[in-house]
Order: C-alpha cells, then sequence, then structure tokens
C-alpha cells in the first residue's frame, strides 16, 4: 500500500536507475528506459504535448537529488501520478539510498551487468578477491590478460618463459614499445600495470616443465586461465591435475588454425575435466589413433605449430574475458550454464564459415583423472 507516510519517507531518498539500464527524452514530456540502444525501449512514458516537467523530473533520478528536491519539478496536479510511477518503476528498474552513501555506478559495471544489476555486490566482492593466473603472454594470452584487466581483480600473475621476438612486437599491442630479448610475461605485466595505473600484475618467468612452481602458482590463485598461442596438450594435462588437486577452477582457450574454442571453464568436483573433454572430442573421432598418436609426440616434447592468427586471438580472448566476470562472481551453489559461456560448455567458431556451436561438456563418470578423486 501506498499511502502518505510512505511518500514522506520516499521524498528523504534519493534514486538511480539500475546499472544496466538508461533514461531517453525523445521530447521533453517524454520519457524511455533503454536497456540498448537498437531495439525497443522498456517503459515509454508520454505526458501532454509541453510538459516539460517529464524529462526535468526523470533526468534528476541520477542518484544525487533527493526526490523532495526534484518533486519541484512536476506541476502540483501531478504528484500523486508521480508516485504512482514511481512505486511501479522501483522494484525493477530503480535504486534507491541515502544521500550521503550514494555513489555513481561505475561505466564498466553498467555494460554488462544490466538486468543482474542486483548481484553487483556480489561480482565487486569477487573481483577484489580474484587471484587471476593466466599461462601464456603471446597472441593469445597478451589480448587476454589486457581486456581481463579492464575488470579490475585483485592481481593477475601471468606465466610466461619466453623472450620478446620481432614476432611478438608485430602482433601484439602490449609489446609495441618493447625491445626484442626481453622477458614477455614482465614485459605484459608492465603494459598491464601502467595501463591500470597500479600494481595489478605480475610477470612470473616460470617454464611448465616445472611442476612445483606450478603447483605453488595454481595453489595461490582463485582461477587459472590457460591460453596459450599453441596446443600444449601437456601443459593442459598438469594444469587439469593441480587444479583438481587443489580445487580450484580454470578455464581453456585455443585458436587453432580456423577453429576457436571458448571454454570450458572446469570446476573441480563439479563439472568434468580436461580428460572427460579429451574423451568426449575423441568419441567423435573417425580414427581417434592418429590424433592419440599426434597427442602423445606433443606430451613427449614435440611442439605444436602456432596456427593462432593475431586477429582470430582478438575474438576468442575478447569473449572469454567478458565471461569472466561470471566466472568470478558466480558462487559455487549458483553454477547455471545460462549465466555464462563457458560453464558446462565450449563455445566453437569456425572462421572459414563463421558457423558457431556449443560443445556440451560431459563429466565422464568413466574418467581415470576425475573420477578417481
Ligand atoms: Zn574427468
Amino acid at each position: 500500500m501506498i499511502n502518505k507516510e510512505t511518500h514522506e519517507e520516499w521524498l528523504d531518498k534519493v534514486y538511480q536507475l539500475r546499472p544496466g539500464y538508461f533514461f531517453s527524452f525523445p521530447k521533453p514530456h517524454e520519457m524511455q528506459i533503454r536497456l540498448k540502444s537498437w531495439g525497443e525501449s522498456l517503459i515509454w512514458l508520454r505526458g501532454r504535448e509541453g510538459e516539460d516537467w517529464v524529462s526535468h523530473f526523470f533526468s534528476g533520478l541520477d542518484g544525487f537529488h533527493r526526490l523532495r528536491e526534484l518533486i519541484q519539478r512536476v506541476p502540483r496536479e501531478y504528484h500523486e501520478n508521480v508516485f504512482k510511477i514511481l512505486a511501479a518503476l522501483r522494484p525493477r528498474f530503480l535504486i534507491e539510498s541515502t544521500l550521503s552513501t550514494t555513489t555513481r555506478i561505475e561505466k564498466r559495471w553498467q555494460q554488462i551487468l544490466g538486468v543482474r544489476a542486483t548481484a553487483m555486490e556480489e561480482y565487486q566482492k569477487a573481483l577484489a578477491e580474484a587471484r587471476v593466473l593466466i599461462f601464456g603472454a603471446g597472441k593469445l594470452g597478451s589480448r587476454f590478460a589486457t581486456s581481463l584487466a579492464q575488470w579490475n581483480p585483485q592481481q593477475l600473475m601471468i606465466v610466461d618463459d619466453e623472450k620478446i621476438t620481432r614476432n611478438d612486437i608485430e602482433e601484439s599491442p602490449a609489446y609495441a614499445f618493447f625491445e626484442v630479448g626481453e622477458n614477455r610475461g614482465e614485459a605484459l605485466a608492465k603494459t598491464i600495470n601502467r595501463m591500470a595505473g597500479r600494481t595489478l600484475a605480475e610477470g612470473v618467468n616460470l617454464s611448465y616443465e616445472d611442476l612445483q612452481g606450478l603447483r605453488e602458482r595454481i595453489e595461490n590463485s582463485t582461477h587459472v586461465f590457460v591460453a596459450i598461442d599453441r596446443y600444449s596438450p601437456a601443459l593442459y594435462d598438469k594444469v587439469n591435475h593441480i587444479a583438481l588437486e587443489k580445487k580450484v577452477r580454470w578455464s581453456f582457450l585455443l585458436v587453432d588454425g580456423w577453429d576457436l574454442y571458448v571454454g570450458p571453464t572446469f570446476f573441480p568436483e563439479q563439472s568434468g575435466c580436461y580428460h572427460c573433454l579429451e574423451l568426449t572430442k575423441k568419441s567423435d573421432m573417425q580414427k581417434p589413433a592418429s590424433y592419440e598418436a599426434f597427442r602423445e609426440s606433443l606430451i613427449r616434447g614435440e611442439k605444436a605449430p602456432d596456427l593462432c592468427s593475431p586477429i582470430a586471438a582478438d575474438l576468442a580472448a575478447g569473449f572469454l574475458a567478458a565471461d569472466a566476470i561470471h566466472l568470478f562472481g558466480l558462487m559455487p551453489q549458483r553454477i547455471e550454464a545460462e549465466a555464462s559461456l563457458t560453464i558446462g560448455r565450449q563455445l566453437h567458431v569456425n572462421l572459414r564459415t563463421f558457423d558457431a556451436y556449443f560443445h556440451p561438456m560431459i563429466k565422464k563418470p568413466r574418467c581415470t583423472v576425475c573420477g578417481t578423486v
């Protein structure tokens, strides 16, 4: 029930739209609430022509003006209507607070959170606690790390033991101002820190052969991303084992020539593991033995060719970075596929045809890796 006392309470509050929504005023007597530019409005309120108070009043719902002040912009005979409109808008569209605690919501949150704004505090908390480990500082890893840094996690650690080559400078913006021969992970961290204006990232010059080193880094992370330019089953296997043992979630990213793979994200004890994914992959092959022979040679130390084009890397890295907020923000009990690009599935895009597929992530009951943990 809305009554005079409620109105009196509201007058001392300030209101603003939840993140993601924005006002538009096509005419001074019209107000729209929108989530996007290219499409219909969610709310379209039209006063009579000449009633400029509509835009004057609603544009003041910006988190800085008390309702008591704003209502002065509305002719008295409409006050009752305005309270009714506010009552209708409040549950879905408005954040209510007292002036002293109101802060302007950061742009970076507005765009991605959209209708999930109610979970904003949860996301912010998760990011403030996120200690991210990224394997790879090549085309894929450098792009992914710089994108991910925009979320401003607590800490970003980049593991890479290669030196900057002429190719790195030509193919990855992060290295445009570095010299050939510098350590790649450290250079990438410098770029990110310069962008962030603080010590957000650290480059770790660590060989992927150093199991103890890998274990320590993974153990101290809340999330691991593997973004190597070359198909690297030996590293995937190692990360998979350690992540399962230490119960750390990790995500897979690969550009394999014309094929781009984003995800899945593995959740120890909940989702299947990388080995389950391999079993699924092989079960779809006509000649799994030919693949197995190649995979084994890679595990023995042969290097797969670098099939990652910088342009495909932009796409793949962008997709996973956009999903990262969902991976950090989700509490284990709320993990559900609809809330993320890479939970329970892998996005596969064929860049020749631009056909896109979702491969479901299936936990194999007879998996020798995650089934026995
Ligand atoms: Zn498994």
